[in-house]
């Protein structure tokens, strides 16, 4: 549907005065979807299998669908991780002349994941906190030292298997889209879990874009719009090429409307004045049931807190793991307070939260029948998500029907202190007309 703007403006002009001349009918589109108090998005980091074997199955037996960050390298049929650059003999050798600094860092750093030894994978992931940490000199005094053992041979493999990796994990390309079928969210945590703050600009782009690529190949378009970079990180950098490849991600969103308290902050949600705030809680092994009960109580109390919980392992498997009974009870207690909760996927959420801030209604007025019409500039081949209206009504309407594309339906009259309404879902660029029924 499209409006020439012009006519919206005037349309626009013409409702302002009805409105004023006879009675008080006005549409909002609530803060979330459902017209519910606050949302929350449950997700999982690394793709542990007991995530999607112990964690899923609780939740899908609640009906409760959950965003999974996974490392694609591990699954069966995508592009793996590796080194793309100058060849690596030319690259260690030079580290015994030349020591390292800014010119050669991001390079070296890059390489030595890829060297052939999990003591060395190690090296790098050391080596990208301390970078991460401000911690500069160090860092390049860490490659140093890595290259060194590296030269004469001493980089081991360990059996000290980095959290993230999971040997146990056969989770296939057809699991994943069954479970993206089933309303579940499988989205992108790279392809190696690497820390991307200390890749060069070409291996960061092939972390970011090739795991990008095996999910649209594998699941679709719906696996490509959110994405968390591994170890939260917030480099700017990182933030700057990852923002340009997903729509939106978990470590940081560019919304100025949109307070981020991670889950390093201690930062309350009632502490800012922004539109909403995402608010994420990571429920550590050690962080008990009535902790992470009470972050839920949080979400329930304001209504503009969105809750994003980051589980890693599950069941003693995984950094960090939460036991089944745990989950079993947490999830119960979100579910036992979904009229007042939405709980959505990350992707959905931020879809829902952007569509709302985009979206202008045209609500007109004629007789016993009044019309809303939704526009938007956002691209509708990926923000579909339904929106939630409240039109408020004349006061003599004792019943409603909405009538769309769809067909047509009753409504509940509701009302509250501003008076009588009605609560809807209609597409971004959707329109409906209610209608009194006598
Ligand atoms: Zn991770």
């Amino acid at each position: 549907m499209k409006f020439s703007h012009s006519i919206w403006l005037l349309a626009l002009g013409a409702f302002a005065c009805t409105q004023t001349e006879t009675f008080q009918v006005s549409t909002e589109i609530t803060k979330w979807q459902g017209n519910k108090t606050g949302a929350i998005s449950v997700t999982y980091d690394d793709g542990i299998v007991n995530q999607l074997t112990i964690a899923k199955p609780i939740m899908d037996s609640l009906g409760l669908p959950a965003t999974f960050y996974i490392i694609t390298g591990k699954v069966e049929g995508s592009g793996k991780g590796k080194f793309i650059g100058r060849d690596p003999q030319e690259i260690i050798a030079e580290t015994a002349q030349t020591p390292t600094d800014s010119s050669n860092f991001f390079e070296r750093a890059s390489l030595i994941a890829f060297t052939g030894t999990s003591e060395a994978e190690d090296y790098h992931a050391r080596v990208g906190s301390l970078f991460e940490q401000g911690k500069i000199s160090e860092a390049y005094a860490l490659i140093d030292e890595g290259y060194e053992k590296i030269r004469k041979g001493t980089m081991k493999n360990t059996d000290d298997v980095v959290f993230h990796n999971n040997v146990e994990d056969t989770t296939s390309w057809d699991l994943y889209r069954s479970y993206s079928a089933q309303g579940h969210e499988i989205a992108s945590h790279t392809v190696t879990h690497p820390r991307l703050a200390v890749l060069d600009e070409i291996n960061m782009l092939y972390e970011l874009e090739q795991s990008k690529a095996d999910l649209l190949k594998n699941i679709g378009p719906e696996s490509t719009f959110s994405a968390e970079g591994p170890y939260g990180t917030e480099n700017e950098r990182v933030m700057e090429y990852a923002h340009k490849i997903y729509p939106s991600l978990r470590n940081r969103m560019p919304e100025e409307w949109l307070e981020e308290i991670n889950r390093g902050s201690s930062m309350t949600p009632g502490e800012s004045d922004k539109e909403y705030v995402q608010w994420q809680r990571g429920p550590l092994t050690k962080i008990g049931i009535g902790q992470m009960k009470a972050w839920v109580d949080t979400v329930l109390s304001h209504d503009n807190n969105w809750l994003v919980l980051v589980f890693h392992g599950v069941e003693n498997l995984g950094w960090e793991p939460k036991s089944r009974n745990e989950l079993v009870e947490y999830f119960s207690y979100m579910k036992s307070n979904e009229d007042k909760l939405w709980i959505s996927t990350f992707r959905d959420v931020t879809k829902y939260l952007r569509e709302r801030k985009a979206t202008q209604i045209q609500t007109e007025v004629s007789g016993d029948q009044i019309q809303v019409n939704l526009k938007t500039d956002l691209d509708p081949d990926v923000y579909f998500i339904p929106l939630t209206l409240k039109t408020y009504l004349p006061n003599e309407w004792g019943k409603a029907q909405l009538s769309t594309d769809d067909g047509t339906r009753d409504l509940e009259v509701q009302s509250d202190e501003k008076g009588k309404y009605v609560v809807y879902n209609l597409n971004p660029s959707g329109r409906g007309s209610l209608l009194k029924v006598n």
